[in-house]
């Protein structure tokens, strides 16, 4: 699976930014090594162990913005719907609409922060995401690279 994740998220960070070939393989090969770092991977359909309270002082991830601009990232599915750079057909085995961070292979549940969304400040739960290092994803975000769970 994490050979499949990684081929997936080259092939669409290639296509989204076209730099893959000098920046692609490197920061894939920094996101496995830190999630690898943090631990085993959940069971599939349940969100990973619980980060910690260091985690929890890292940004929320501004979508339209750098790297979250390129992979289409939103704090939820209602914003990710008005985003041109959604993509919705591309097949990983789940439906759009039943993706998630919360059951994608690159996030951990680190807890709860307010969040803007839509102008508004909301709190939700939110976890790490291992393409975006140093940096926090709601839990009912999506971006272009999920990636469904062994
Ligand atoms: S957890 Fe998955 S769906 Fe959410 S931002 Fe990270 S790669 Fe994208």
């Amino acid at each position: 699976m994490e050979n499949n994740s990684r081929r997936n998220f080259l092939k669409l960070f290639a296509t989204a930014t076209g730099v893959s070939l000098i920046a692609g393989p490197g920061l894939v090969r920094s996101a496995f090594a830190q999630e690898k770092k943090r631990g085993a991977a959940p069971a599939a359909g349940a969100a990973p162990a619980a980060g910690g309270a260091k985690e929890l002082e890292w940004p929320v991830v501004v979508p339209g913005k750098d790297l979250a601009l390129a992979m289409a990232y939103n704090h939820n599915h209602a914003e990710a719907g008005k985003d041109a750079k959604t993509d919705k057909k591309t097949d990983k085995g789940t439906a759009w609409e039943k993706r998630f961070c919360n059951n994608c292979s690159f996030y951990k549940t680190v807890g709860k922060k307010k969040v803007s969304i839509a102008g508004k400040d909301v709190e939700v739960e939110v976890g790490t995401c291992t393409i975006f290092p140093k940096a926090l994803v709601a839990a009912e975000g999506i971006c272009n690279s999920w990636a469904k769970k062994a």
